[in-house]
């Protein structure tokens, strides 16, 4: 029987938990730990309600490698879910190589002093875990995650040569608060004020942030969003594992009202990551920004709308041009109905899940780390459209292509 520690219990923790009960026959076995156990036991009680499974919860610190292997060890676990949040990857890394236990995670490491997405840190631990024998399995959400395995399982199944990739997230929900975030405040404003890079022929280019922006148009009428183009940590591996990529954009929808917020914030020096003194006592202003802000998890309750995610992609089938659009819609209420949570949280959820089944059944149990790419996308395309994610894709021409936005 599998035995799996999920780590973290925010938004994201909470659609893992649900989900991974809800499939019994894989995951025998589930503990829930966090730094707030009470957080952790609420999670556990609804999860009880809604699907009859009892799971276990445990307190842990997991930027302490040792009390983090220890828990790990106590629960026998084969697998550490980590959706705590990206200051965490390397530390919970650690646990595992010294708990000999796999890996994974939904966002790339980040230090906490600076802004910087890259995957250098997480993949220079290649051959601690070749050699210990262990999995590690790289960004298991929905972007980085489902948007990558689209990438992949186009490649294989339509084009011979991938040329350009452009990763569109429209969040058309609305919460109907003043201002807030869809998951952690910290983590999503570091990410939107970051510089925008996006890759153009062989090298990233920088532009300021959201200096690019235009209106895109989902399917079956989710509405027209305006989008905005960012840096996003997928590019850097799917350039890397897919070198024929001669563009690659990631691109978010932002409504005018989140960004005029945004905007003041910035200006007034709440979104600073360096520590500031006041009354005598450290603080750092975005860290004080989230504590005030309204909690990610909570939006499930107001949150009407969808959301549509997906890839167009263009290159060469035989020689001859060819581009898809492949992308899912998911409805907040909806995730808010089964599991309690917004479609931000549910749509990282639950491919957090489905990586960590390829995983456990051995689909994707490779010694070594792995970007979500590297592996093979078919079961896990298949498992999106069974556990609440169903995804389609259509053919577009040429001139569709360049109408569908992309710059
Ligand atoms: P939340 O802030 O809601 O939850 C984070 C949880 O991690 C909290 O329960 C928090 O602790 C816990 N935590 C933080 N530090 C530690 C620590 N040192 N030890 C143990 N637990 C800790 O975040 P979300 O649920 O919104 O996001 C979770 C992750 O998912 C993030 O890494 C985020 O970047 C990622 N994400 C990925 C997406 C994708 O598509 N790939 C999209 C959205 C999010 P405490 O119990 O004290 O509150």
């Amino acid at each position: 029987m599998n035995k799996v520690l999920i780590i973290g219990a925010g938004g994201v923790g909470n659609v893992v938990a649900h989900k991974c009960a809800m499939v019994p026959e894989v995951f025998g076995e589930i503990t829930l730990a966090s730094r707030t156990v009470s957080k952790c036991d609420a999670i556990a009680a609804e999860v009880k309600q809604r699907t009859g499974r009892v799971i276990a919860t445990a307190k842990v610190d997991a930027d302490d490698p040792k009390q983090t292997a220890e828990l790990i060890r106590r629960t026998g676990a084969k697998l550490v879910i980590n959706v705590a949040l990206p200051y965490q990857d390397l530390t919970i890394m650690d646990a595992c190589l010294e708990a000999g236990c796999d890996y994974m995670d939904t966002a790339n490491y980040e230090p906490k002093d600076v802004a910087k997405f890259e995957y250098s840190w997480q993949w220079a631990y290649q051959e601690k875990f070749t050699k210990a024998g262990l999995s590690a399995l790289l960004g298991s959400g929905f972007d980085p995650g489902v948007t990558n395995v689209y990438t992949a399982w186009a490649l294989k199944h339509h084009f011979d040569e991938i040329h350009t990739l452009d990763i569109i997230d429209v969040n058309g929900g609305n919460h109907g608060k003043a201002f807030a975030t869809n998951f952690n405040p910290e983590i999503n404003i570091r990410e939107v004020t970051a510089e925008c890079r996006h890759w153009e022929d062989g090298k990233f280019v920088e532009t300021p942030p959201m200096s690019l922006h235009q209106a895109f148009t989902c399917p079956q009428g989710v509405g027209t969003y305006e989008i905005y183009r960012m840096y996003h940590e997928e590019l850097e591996s799917l350039v890397k594992h897919i070198p024929t990529i001669k563009r690659a954009q990631f691109w978010m929808s932002f409504s005018p009202n989140y960004l005029k917020h945004l905007e003041v914030l910035g200006n007034v020096g709440m979104t600073r990551i360096d520590p500031v003194i006041y009354n005598g006592v450290e603080i750092v202003p975005l860290q004080f920004l989230k504590a005030v802000l309204p909690d990610p998890g909570d939006l499930g309750k107001t949150t009407k709308g969808k959301t549509c995610i997906g890839n167009v992609i263009t290159g060469l089938k035989n020689g001859k041009f060819k581009a898809i659009y492949v992308y899912n819609i998911c409805d907040h209420e909806a995730c808010f109905a089964e599991v309690g949570s917004q479609a931000i949280s549910y749509t990282t959820g639950v491919p957090a899940m489905i990586g960590a089944k390829q995983v456990l059944e051995g689909n994707w149990r490779k010694p070594g780390v792995w970007n979500i790419e590297q592996h093979d996308p078919d079961a896990f395309m298949a498992d999106l459209n069974v556990h609440g994610l169903p995804w389609q894709f259509i053919e577009l021409s040429e001139e569709q292509a360049k109408a569908f936005h992309v710059a």
